[in-house]
C-alpha cells in the first residue's frame, strides 16, 4: 500500500468511506509537508513568504484554545485520531481569514473556541447538529461533517465552504469587548466601537454604507422596482443580520470580483477589516454563488421577507 492509500484508508475507516480527501490533503498527512496544503489557502499565491503563512497556521493547529474535535457515533470522541491535514485545514481557514489582522486573531484566541467535527452525517444528527452544519450558540461551537471541509476543493477555483459561512456566524456571536460570546448583531470584530484597540473606524463605516445599499436594492426587487442594480447575495442571506454576515464572508474569500463590482463600498468595508483585497489573491470568482444568486433575481421573483436591520 503507498502512503497515500495507507493516508486515504484512515479516513474511509473513520468515516465509513464517506469522507474521501483531495490528493494533496494525503500528500500532507502522509508526508507533513505544509506546501501541500496551497490549493486550499489561495492567499498563499499573493505572500512573498508562503513558510510564514504556513508557521501561522502551526501555531493556531496547536494553539490551547483552539479546541478541535472529532465526534463519531453515538458521541464518541475520536479526537486522537484526527488526521492532521483536517486540524491544519480548519487553522488554516482562520489564518487566510486574519492573517494580516494577528491582533484579531489574537484576541479571538484569547478564549478557547470550539470547533466540533463529526466522521459521518448519522454522527452530526445524534449530537444535535443542524442543515447542513451549524453554529450553535448554547455550546458556542460550529458543528460540521468532516466531509465538508473538503467538498469545495474538486476544482482549480476554491468552490463551497460551510467552515467559513459558519465561521463568519460564529464571529458575528464573538463580542471582542468582552472577549466572551454574546447573541450576534451581525458585526464582526473590528467593527463595534467598544471593541478597542482592533476597531477599525473606516471599515465600520464602509460596512454601513455597502449594507444599507445591499437593503435598499433588495427592498426595491421586493417592491417590484427592478430598474436598480441586484443585490450580491441570495435571498437566504437577507433573512436576518447573522445570515447577512455569514453568507458575505465566504463570498469575500469566493467571489470577490463580482461582489467588488456590484457594491465597492461594502467589498472594501471587508478589505479595510481584514486587511487585504481578495481580488488579488482569488483571481477567478467560483461561478456557482454568482449564477445562482443572479439566477434568483433574474427570475422575476418577488423576493421573501428580510429582517435586515443597519446599526446606527
Ligand atoms: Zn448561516
Amino acid at each position: 500500500m503507498s502512503h497515500l492509500q495507507s493516508a486515504s484508508a484512515k479516513f474511509d475507516s473513520l468515516t465509513n468511506g464517506q469522507c474521501r480527501p483531495q490528493a494533496a490533503a494525503l500528500t500532507f498527512d502522509s508526508t507533513g509537508d505544509l506546501r501541500a496544503l496551497d490549493r486550499y489557502f489561495p492567499i498563499v499565491r499573493i505572500l512573498d513568504d508562503a513558510d510564514s503563512f504556513y508557521q501561522l497556521v502551526q501555531h493556531i493547529a496547536h494553539h490551547p484554545n483552539f479546541d478541535l474535535q472529532l465526534i463519531g457515533a453515538n458521541r464518541m470522541n475520536l479526537t486522537t485520531q484526527m488526521p492532521a491535514s483536517v486540524r491544519h485545514l480548519v487553522a488554516g481557514h482562520l489564518v487566510e481569514v486574519f492573517f494580516f489582522r494577528r491582533d484579531i486573531l489574537a484576541r479571538f484566541l484569547s478564549s478557547p473556541r470550539h470547533f466540533q467535527l463529526y466522521t459521518t452525517p448519522e454522527a452530526f444528527q445524534q449530537d444535535g447538529g443542524v442543515s447542513g452544519g451549524c453554529y450553535n450558540p448554547a455550546r458556542e461551537c460550529i458543528q460540521l461533517v468532516m466531509s465538508r471541509l473538503f467538498e469545495g476543493f474538486n476544482q482549480a477555483t476554491p468552490g463551497v465552504c460551510p467552515f467559513l459561512h459558519e465561521l463568519g456566524h460564529m464571529l458575528d456571536a464573538f463580542d471582542s469587548g468582552s472577549g466572551s460570546m454574546k447573541r450576534g448583531e451581525g458585526l464582526y470584530p473590528g467593527l463595534r466601537v467598544s471593541d478597542g484597540d482592533i476597531f477599525t473606524p473606516q471599515a465600520r463605516i464602509l460596512f454601513l454604507q455597502g449594507k444599507r445599499l445591499e437593503l435598499t436594492r433588495y427592498l426595491s426587487r421586493q417592491s417590484g422596482d427592478f430598474s436598480q442594480p441586484i443585490p450580491v447575495g441570495h435571498p437566504y442571506v437577507f433573512q436576518n443580520d447573522g445570515e447577512f454576515a455569514a453568507g458575505y464572508l465566504e463570498m469575500f474569500f469566493r467571489n470577490p470580483h463580482y461582489f467588488a463590482a456590484q457594491n465597492a463600498d461594502l467589498f472594501m468595508a471587508y478589505v479595510e477589516l481584514f486587511g487585504y483585497d481578495t481580488r488579488r489573491a482569488w483571481t477567478e470568482d467560483f461561478p456557482h454563488y454568482v449564477n445562482a444568486n443572479r439566477s434568483f433575481y433574474a427570475s422575476g421573483q418577488i423576493p421573501p421577507k428580510t429582517r435586515l436591520t443597519i446599526p446606527e
